[in-house]
């Protein structure tokens, strides 16, 4: 497809959120009769799936401890099952398995699912913990130090591509031009966006919309933001000169089983498994401690990885200079190597007898990757510049897949309450989403 010198709408990046924002903005200009996809060019500098939404593990949950993220995926979980087949969505539903320090905050999850109709149960209690394990999911269940389960009974995971494909196809069904192989080098400003200057040439546009993922922050820099910013928490304390964009690296990886190996009681795919413990890890290799404060693991059988999927915390990224390029498991940085393989298939054994001497079977094939996160983890979702929507989601977003619908009703001028809380300024007015007590840097 020739470069067109001109499109209306501008969407940079063909990951989850570009892709989805194309879809449902088409309709929007459809349906509205202001417009059609054909006011609508996406640009990626490589492929669909390109980012990390094409190496994303794809865990669909709503266990967050902030009530605006819990509403958001709440309003996301919809949108998977309108077309769950399409998206390659598997709602076998979500455990976060947890120890005591944790209890109170998953408590209150609970009651807020309650509360927003997300269909979910609580069972509390070390006995009851290990009873509903043994006898509802797994019958070699043994994790220790568990004294709450929340249960949830929507939610999942999807087949990454899968997805992205679908709403590509949606979106050229809609009129929506896909290019890519097209490098976004320079946003032309004059006070607003008026052009995106790219390797193939210039394109004026009246509007620009960017879901860049780990590149965040080069377009953060090209808008001309601050690369730190003042924070306010809570309690009105400043935190000075925070930098906007740090790094993590996602540890994620495969155990090269047959993926039938991991499923439940009764021969059906279990949901997917979250356990935070404190108590230690020993190596299933060599009974060596690993850790004993805190630590996490998540994982799922998955036909599309071809095994038991799944990751544990991840680590930041202390180096100042981030090579997001090349990105993915094309990265030298930040691919998993054996430690991690060594503790996440030994918490594997520490949750379930059937791991026990499966460690070796762990998959060789480079996996994990970075993602971008903002000074308190969470999404920055945008308008800056007038006329360029950013849509930052601070690592959280594969199940995010209803942003976009709502940033196409923003563009169109209907405000969306789920957005507000989300907005870049809340970092100036202490508006900062409340922490929770998870090892992770996004629950
Ligand atoms: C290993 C891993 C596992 C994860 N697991 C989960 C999970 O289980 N559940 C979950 O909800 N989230 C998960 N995430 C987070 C989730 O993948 C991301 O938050 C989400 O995919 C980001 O989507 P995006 O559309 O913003 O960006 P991306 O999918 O990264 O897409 C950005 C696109 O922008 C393009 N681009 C970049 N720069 C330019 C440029 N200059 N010009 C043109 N194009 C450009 C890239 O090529 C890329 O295709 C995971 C992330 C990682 C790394």
């Amino acid at each position: 497809m020739a470069l067109p010198d001109y499109c209306k709408y501008i969407i940079i990046g063909a990951g989850m959120h570009g892709l989805s924002t194309a879809y449902h903005l088409a309709r929007e200009l459809r349906t509205k009769k202001r417009g059609s996809g054909s006011d609508i060019l996406v640009i990626d500098k490589t492929a669909i799936g390109a980012g990390a939404s094409g190496i994303a593990c794809g865990v669909i949950r709503n266990n967050y401890y902030q009530p605006a993220m819990q509403e958001l995926i709440s309003h996301s979980v919809n949108i998977w099952e309108e077309d769950a087949d399409g998206y390659g969505y598997l709602p076998v539903g979500y455990m976060q398995i947890s120890p005591e320090s944790m209890h109170e905050d998953v408590h209150a999850i609970y009651e807020r699912q309650k509360d927003i109709a997300y269909g979910s149960e609580f069972i509390e209690g070390e006995k009851d913990c290990l009873r509903y394990m043994r006898g509802n999911i797994f019958e070699d269940w043994r994790a220790r130090n568990i004294t709450s389960i929340l249960h949830e009974k929507k939610g999942g995971y999807a087949h990454n591509t899968k997805a992205l494909y679908r709403l590509a196809d949606k979106a050229e069904a809609e009129g929506v031009r896909i290019l890519t192989g097209v490098e976004v080098k320079e946003l032309v400003q004059n006070g607003c966006i008026s052009a995106v200057e790219t390797t193939k040439g210039r394109i004026q546009c009246d509007y620009t919309i960017i879901g860049a993922g780990p590149w965040a922050n080069h377009f953060w820099k090209m808008l001309g933001l601050p690369d730190a910013i003042d924070v306010k928490d809570p309690d009105d304390n400043i935190h000075p000169n925070m930098k906007m964009w740090t790094y993590w690296s996602l540890q994620e990886g495969t155990l090269g089983v047959d993926p039938s190996y991991g499923l439940d009681n009764q021969g059906k795919m279990p949901p997917v498994i979250h356990v935070d413990t404190d108590a230690p890890l020993y190596s299933s290799e060599d009974q060596t401690l690993i850790t004993d404060d805190m630590w996490g693991i998540y994982y799922k059988p998955d036909f599309h990885f071809g095994g038991i999927q799944g990751g544990c915390m991840p680590n930041r990224v202390e180096t100042q200079e981030v090579a997001v390029d090349p990105y993915g498991i094309d990265s030298p940085d930040f691919i998993v190597g054996p430690e991690f393989a060594h503790t996440w298939t030994s918490a594997l054994a520490h949750c379930q007898k059937r791991y026990e001497d499966q460690y070796d079977r762990y998959s060789k094939q480079p996996s994990g990757g970075l993602g971008a996160f903002s000074p308190d983890n969470f999404p920055v979702f945008d308008v800056f510049r007038e006329n360029c929507y950013f849509i930052a989601d601070s690592s959280h977003g594969y199940k995010m897949i209803g942003v976009g619908k709502l940033v196409a009703k923003e563009i169109m001028g209907e405000r969306q309450a789920l957005l507000k809380p989300f907005r870049f300024d809340r970092y100036e007015n202490g508006e900062l989403l409340p922490e929770s007590k998870s090892p992770f840097p996004w629950s």
